[in-house]
């Protein structure tokens, strides 16, 4: 089954060949690293069990890095809907 398009997607599949090409900087090596670690275990997490009827999930850090769209979704959501987001018709 193919895995869902998504950024960390994109980067997982790319990374390795825009790296043999091209020279990325620290700051950009680290924020691909940010989005590809995202959510994963790679950032450690929480494991999560219910008292009442013992199911179970794991729960995964986030990177909380500006550039990740899974982090910043809803600010960027709210940034949208908020007056800064308006053309200004001054
Ligand atoms: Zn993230």
């Amino acid at each position: 089954m193919a895995e869902p398009a998504s950024l960390q997607a994109v980067i997982r599949s790319c990374l390795d060949g825009v790296a043999a090409t091209q020279t990325l900087s620290p700051r950009q090596w680290q924020v691909c690293h940010h989005v590809l670690d995202c959510r994963t275990a790679a950032l450690g997490g929480l494991a999560l069990s219910c008292d009442q009827c013992e199911a179970a999930a794991l729960c995964y850090h986030a990177c909380r890095d500006r550039h990740c769209p899974c982090c910043q979704r809803r600010a960027s959501l709210e940034w949208c809907a908020s007056d800064n987001a308006r053309p200004c018709c001054r």
